[in-house]
């Protein structure tokens, strides 16, 4: 059994402008850093597959699905939100990001694979039902969860967020009451900071840690130890998802937060944990934020090794 480490060219084509923090540089980076640390060979490289509107309407509204689609720009750009832009391959590249998620979920329910990482943008977190926003255009874990659920016959399934930003959108899809006795979302993020949601009556399915500017790995692991484990323990998911944003890293300028790559190796580790015991080790992460290409492709090899590492240990 092998990890998957799922990407498209396309995903490199979306481009919001000069100056803009989420630019393809980002997934450049992460490939990069991959490649160099000797991992592209041990991974299960594969083209992530465009998802239909379907696929992305079983989160967002219709409407908001069709507008996209229809308004896509074939020149120039289309300005979506305050930070949030289309080129004329962004509708490909969303597309590619959340068709990525299905085909891991595909994956580590076929046996294709363990685990898998999506290397991904946009990313997705902020996408709520019926809106784009902070980057994201469709919200890519929403998707893949929704298929889990919806076409898989899982029954539970858990959203991990450590990006530095709450999840906002993923809160919005899934605290529906139609998806809280089957979701379970446990996340951390900067408070207060962008998008100053996540701490005003959560809905009973959110496990949200807020955390004051200047918090680090050790504060953020006994959160995780106190809260998000024995949640995940007593929700015994059947599949782990995981909105992977390396924006936490303490060399981030754009977050406040105070990781190194030790933590994100030592989160990983914790969730493989649970998911030897609950979801046949099965796990899906997707790329959110991280904006220091240094510390995003060092984090991202670090995360990916620990996914991978189970699978040596094993061969052992
Ligand atoms: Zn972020």
């Amino acid at each position: 059994m092998t990890t998957a480490y799922i990407t498209h060219a396309d995903c490199l084509r979306h481009d919001m402008g000069p100056g803009h923090p989420e630019n393809p540089g980002r997934l450049a980076a992460v490939n990069e850093a991959m490649r160099s640390a000797g991992m592209l060979d041990r991974l299960r490289c594969l083209e992530a597959p465009l998802a239909d509107a379907d696929a992305l309407k079983r989160v967002h509204h219709a409407a908001y699905v069709d507008s996209i689609f229809e308004t896509a720009p074939v020149e120039g750009y289309l300005q979506l939100d305050p930070d949030t832009v289309m080129n004329p391959y962004s509708l490909a590249a969303a597309r590619r990001a959340a068709g990525a998620g299905l085909l891991a979920v595909d994956e580590v329910m076929g046996g294709g694979a363990a685990n898998a990482f999506c290397a991904v943008r946009p990313c997705g977190h902020h996408a709520t039902r019926g809106q784009p926003m902070g980057f994201c255009i469709f919200n890519n874990i929403g998707v893949a969860v929704a298929y889990a659920l919806e076409k898989k016959g899982l029954e539970r399934v858990a959203i991990v967020d450590f990006d530095v930003h709450h999840g906002n959108g993923t809160e919005d899809l899934f605290s529906a009451p139609r998806w809280q006795e089957r979701v379970l979302m446990t996340s951390f993020f900067q408070h207060p900071f962008y998008p100053n949601s996540g701490t005003a009556s959560p809905a009973r399915n959110m496990i949200n840690l807020p955390l004051p500017a200047g918090s680090d790995g050790a504060a953020v692991r006994s959160a995780v130890v106190q809260h998000w484990l024995p949640a995940l323990e007593k929700f015994e998911p059947q599949l782990i998802l995981i909105s992977a944003g390396f924006d936490a890293h303490r060399e981030d300028l754009l977050g406040g937060l105070a990781l190194i790559e030790d933590d994100y190796a030592w989160l990983t580790r914790e969730l493989l944990a649970v998911a030897e015991r609950h979801s046949k080790k099965r796990i899906v992460s997707m790329l959110e934020g991280g904006y220091n290409l240094a510390a995003l492709g060092r984090s991202a090899v670090a995360h990916v090794k620990s996914l991978a590492e189970e699978d040596l240990s094993e061969a052992a």
